[in-house]
């Protein structure tokens, strides 16, 4: 959106002279802001599944809840509706702990290599569909300060998103290397629709998404990218966007590797 200037003025009487101060409010108008927006888009992400299971739980009550296939189906569409409530909660959760931990330093020596692979099999045993078209190119990394479960969620949010908008039958490649500089880079590549470039500056606010219906088909709750920002900066490493219609998306995250990019301090 648009950021407003917003100035507060407070005027000091002296007596003889006047002294006025202007005051740069912007940056906490926009903060206070996007606060209220986002309750008021989580409490609305919550209301509508919430009205479909009580319109659902409504019909169940009267006759149509006598005939078992009726009963059925109503009940399949009920788990999704919760299960999207719960998935939502999970995330607002998520990035509430994120958050919280903002200025806290991630301590743990994560090794990127196990932890890539136990995401790996949890995509794969999931039986999440097009997990056969997952392709992994690894190699040894140094391990970074971070936090593995923060991280965790991190891989599975960017190579779900892959799967997720990636064609069908084109297949996902997650890669992860070390660069010349230290820094650890991970990648991950689908050969989906795309994402015209005026979206990509927005992907990371929470809840924006490019195409509603389609995020909402998917399962997505619209906060994934939101969390992979705020774990990138945790961990003071960096994230980009690349993406071309028609052809793909490129997600890469770069995090500081234990040795390389942080040079031992000089021994006097
Ligand atoms: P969602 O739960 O909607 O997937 P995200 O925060 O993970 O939320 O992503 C925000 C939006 O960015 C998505 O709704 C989608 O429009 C777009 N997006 C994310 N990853 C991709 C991708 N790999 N290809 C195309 N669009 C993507």
């Amino acid at each position: 959106g648009t950021r407003e200037q917003r100035w507060e003025m407070r005027v000091h009487d002296l007596g003889t002279r006047r002294i006025v101060h202007l005051i740069d409010r912007t940056g906490s108008y926009t903060a206070e802001r996007m606060r209220v927006d986002f309750v008021a888009n989580a409490s609305h992400e919550l209301r509508t599944p919430l009205a479909s299971l009580l319109g659902y739980i409504e019909t169940l009550q009267d006759e149509a809840g006598e005939d078992p296939a009726i009963r059925g189906r109503f009940l399949k569409i009920m788990n999704d509706e919760a299960r999207r409530m719960q998935r939502l909660i999970e995330d607002l959760i998520s990035l509430s702990r994120i958050e919280a931990d903002k200025y806290r330093k991630p301590e743990q020596t994560v090794d990127l290599n196990t932890l890539v692979e136990e995401v790996r099999l949890e995509l794969i045993g999931g039986g999440r569909p097009r997990a056969a078209d997952l392709e992994f190119d690894l190699s040894a990394v140094p391990p970074v300060l971070g936090d593995r479960v923060q991280l965790s969620q991190l891989l599975h949010n960017i190579i779900g998103n892959a799967m997720k908008y990636g064609r069908d039958a084109t297949p996902v490649r997650f890669q992860l290397a070390q660069r010349d500089d230290g820094m650890v880079q991970l990648s991950v590549a689908d050969e989906g629709e795309g994402i015209p470039p005026e979206h990509i500056p927005r992907l990371t606010e929470r809840f924006y998404r490019v195409d509603s219906g389609r995020s909402r088909a998917m399962g997505g709750t619209g906060l994934g990218l939101a969390i992979v920002k705020h774990v990138v900066e945790r961990h003071r490493g960096r994230l980009d966007i690349a993406s071309i219609v028609g052809k793909g998306t490129t997600v890469t995250i770069l995090l500081p590797g234990l040795t390389g990019a942080q040079p031992p301090e000089a021994v006097s």
